[in-house]
């Protein structure tokens, strides 16, 4: 008998990323176009040079820095490589085995990975007619159980939100001892004012959490750094289950020299958002259904003929990220990238 792993791995998901094909248009991972700004890749350039040494283990002064700018003790901070790793780190620290998490479906595709993992039971609240967190349902989808709850907000792949009442309102009727999370990964391209900061939740309710990271606005989904801002005894576990050292220096350093060059990447969202409004308009005009979106993507809800689109898309040579049997999502880029990407939704003629 061969070795081997664990035999529940067999059904675990497979991470699936946006595709990366030569030469073709590469709308699949909600990437932003612009690489870092120059006095970031400065700061990352000079650093290189100390990379004999190993990073700082308690990622103290981005921590600080980030504390300072939430306006938050730093005991309530957790940095990690990336909201992909604080999600796993937030199931470790949260569920024991056969506790149950509950998130919407469909959403981030980190969410069923990190608690299948972490031996969490799922509890998939399908999004509503809207592609919208149901969240009358999620509230009532807890049990006594339940260690977690996710909201995604915008919520990727819909791109949708919830807003300031039904959020109050869901809040005040899960139970103190429940963590609701919200994944605000797009936080920077809300545009609605009644799409709330998490923030100020975290602020104001002890049982509230907030996961940010530095890859889509900030720009540097290649470093791999995002943080919590949570309860207290939350972040402290969630620094206990950190691996140690995966911040590396240079995550550290570009990340704290993107909060100084802040005002720049925030005006680059801007730019990215004004796009985003207008390949809505668009695609609505050319008889796509698109829901409202608060990130840096559309969604659109083809059901059987997503892979059929994508596919047509590619022949274009714009790669986006297709969701068998659901929909299509479609990162906006550069306005010309974003044309061909029009150019080619207009051309595609449903076969199914
Ligand atoms: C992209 C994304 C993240 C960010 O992941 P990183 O690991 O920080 O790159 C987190 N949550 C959602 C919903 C996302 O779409």
């Amino acid at each position: 008998m061969p070795v081997q792993p664990r035999a529940d791995l067999v059904s675990l998901p497979d991470y699936v990323a946006g595709r990366t094909v030569p030469g073709a248009i590469k709308l699949s991972s909600n990437e932003v176009p612009d690489g870092p700004l120059p006095s970031v890749a400065r700061a990352i350039a000079e650093a290189a040079t100390g990379l004999n040494r190993y990073p700082d283990p308690s990622i103290g002064k981005l921590a600080a820095r980030l504390a300072a700018k939430v306006g938050l003790p730093v005991e309530r901070v957790a940095v990690g490589c990336g909201s992909v790793s604080l999600c796993h780190q937030l199931m470790h620290a949260m569920c024991a085995p056969g506790d149950e998490v509950v998130y919407a479906w469909r959403s981030f595709e980190t969410y069923p990975i990190a608690s299948q993992i972490a031996l969490a039971e799922q509890v998939k609240v399908p999004l509503d007619a809207n592609h919208t967190h149901d969240l009358d349902a999620m509230a009532a989808a807890v049990t006594p159980r339940t260690k977690v709850v996710i909201v995604c907000n915008p919520n990727n792949p819909t791109g949708t939100a919830n807003r300031r009442a039904e959020l109050d309102r869901f809040l005040d009727r899960v139970p103190s001892d429940v963590l609701v999370v919200l994944d605000e990964a797009y936080r920077e391209f809300v545009t609605d004012p009644e799409v709330p900061d998490g923030l100020d939740y975290v602020r104001a309710r002890d049982n509230v959490a907030v996961l940010r990271t530095f890859s889509k606005a900030y720009g540097l989904a290649g470093l791999r750094v995002g943080y919590f801002v949570g309860p207290e005894q939350i972040a402290a576990a969630m620094r206990k289950v950190y691996v140690p050292f995966s911040v590396n220096s240079l995550a550290q350093i570009a990340a704290m020299a993107s909060l100084d060059a802040e005002p720049e990447l925030l005006a680059r969202c801007g730019t990215i958002v004004a796009e985003r409004e207008r390949v809505r308009a668009a695609l609505l005009d050319a008889g796509y259904e698109v829901p409202d979106t608060q990130a840096n993507f559309v969604w659109l809800p083809l059901g059987d003929a997503a892979l059929d689109f994508s596919e047509h898309t590619l022949a274009n040579k714009v790669v986006v990220r297709a969701f068998a049997g659901d929909g299509v999502r479609v990162t906006i880029g550069r306005p010309e990238e974003n044309d061909l990407f029009l150019h080619a939704a207009r051309s595609y003629r449903r076969t199914s």
